[in-house]
């Protein structure tokens, strides 16, 4: 789960971390207000969206001349002027895809006066079990472009969850970070608040671009990206609560309600698959044969009649869907169940599109005997790479 910056400011600050002070503002009139109540001369105002590149991002509806989501206002009358421009626009930024994403909220802070820009993050590393933090004296800008043109410009710095943070981990960044004297014992300290922010609120990743030093030598947080562990969540009722799910995928929520694990792809072939494993095995496959998922769709163990219907609905509620591939393995759960949930939602959904289903495990052979006696037009595969075959040979031969 995704929290917007100012969220991640304000649970970083509880930790102590140093963010400059802001408000957030759900309308222009909100906006002045909060910029009123800073104390100048410097107000900057930030469009709060689940995607970071704001600075160097394109409204749509603005001319291409017109700023980004990150403004530097001087006067309360900028500040209308930039809050007028940006809500209810959408913002295109590197992180947003073409269609970009609508600006509903702002966030006014104080504006800092920056000496340098640095770059921080802490992320779970898989590979070592440890929590991993990634300095660059590189701050400000695409993080991907540096560790591509300039990777000895990136250090990595692990922490072992079971040592904790000490503070040589703190020496460590404030000197790949090349920062001394008094900058060198504001980092060991911030390194250690970070850490505790990420241990404490189950975090998988925590991002500050720009991480900055200010003309008068103070270590700021200027931006903060934050993502949480979903798997962690249920600990933590204060965080769930800062969910938006404005900025999620329609479909991708509609799909946490059951339990489903769907992510939205570009290509046309519906996939509906039991298993994580499994599901990506479908993915290969269908490119194997040319053509591309729709999505990655993962109903779990216990699919029931319920969530098979509601997987079918999602699948079909996107228009790129020109078929569908269902590649169930039935183990604990019986095919000839898995069969009737299908017929069920088949004939509840109404599907206009190829239907292409492959069952294998406990049961085959009565799951197959229900499928082929449902009067619906369901093509029954043998394996793996028979059903991705056929429905690709449905597909095109439909178009
Ligand atoms: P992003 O573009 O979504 O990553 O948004 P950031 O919050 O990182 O802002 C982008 C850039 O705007 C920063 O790298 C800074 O150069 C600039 N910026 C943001 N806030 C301030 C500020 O308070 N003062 C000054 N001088 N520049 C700022
Ligand atoms: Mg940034």
């Amino acid at each position: 789960m995704n929290i917007h910056e100012y969220q991640a400011k304000e649970l970083l600050a509880k930790f102590g971390v140093a963010v400059p002070a802001g408000h957030a503002a759900l309308s222009v009139d909100e906006a002045v207000a909060a910029a009123g109540k800073l104390p100048g001369p410097l107000y900057v105002v930030k469009a709060q969206i689940h995607a970071g590149g704001r600075g160097k991002g394109k409204f749509k509806e603005l001319p291409a001349e017109a700023k980004g989501g990150v403004r530097l206002t001087k006067s309360l009358d900028e500040v209308k002027a930039a809050a007028t421009e940006m809500l209810g626009n959408t913002l295109v930024t590197i992180q947003t895809g073409e269609h970009g994403k609508q600006v509903n909220r702002l966030y006014v802070t104080d504006g800092a006066d920056i000496d340098k820009e640095y770059y921080l993050s802490m992320l779970v590393d898989r590979a070592t079990g440890r929590i991993a933090m990634v300095v660059s004296t590189e701050g400000g800008m695409d993080i991907e472009a540096v560790a591509h043109d300039t990777p000895e410009k990136i250090q990595t710095i692990v922490i072992d969850p079971a040592e904790g943070f000490q503070p040589h981990h703190g020496r460590a960044a404030a000197f790949a970070l090349k920062l001394t004297g008094d900058l060198n014992k504001q980092c060991v300290k911030l390194v250690e608040q970070l850490y505790n922010a990420f241990v404490a609120t189950d975090m998988s990743m925590l991002e500050v671009n720009p991480l900055v030093e200010t003309k008068d030598g103070q270590l700021l947080v200027l931006d903060a990206k934050v993502s949480f562990d979903s798997n962690a969540l249920f600990r933590h009722k204060d965080i769930v609560e800062l969910r938006d799910v404005t900025e999620e995928d329609p479909a991708e929520v509609e799909a946490s309600k059951y339990d489903l694990a769907y992510i939205k792809l570009d290509g046309d072939i519906g996939c509906m698959v039991n298993g994580a494993g499994l599901a990506m095995a479908t993915m290969d496959i269908i490119k194997l044969n040319g053509m591309f998922p729709a999505n990655f769709l993962d109903v779990g163990g216990g699919a029931t009649t319920e969530k098979v219907t509601a997987a079918f609905k999602i699948i079909l509620a996107d228009p790129a869907v020109k078929g569908i591939l269902v590649n169930i393995f039935g183990g604990i759960m019986r095919c000839d169940i898995i069969a009737e949930g299908i017929v069920t939602a088949a004939k509840e959904v109404n599907i206009q599109v190829p239907l292409v289903v492959r069952l294998e495990g406990t049961n085959v052979e009565k799951g197959k005997e229900i499928l082929a006696n449902s009067g619906l037009a369901i093509v029954p595969a043998d394996d793996l790479g028979d059903a991705a075959r056929k429905i690709v040979a449905e597909v095109k031969q439909a178009a």
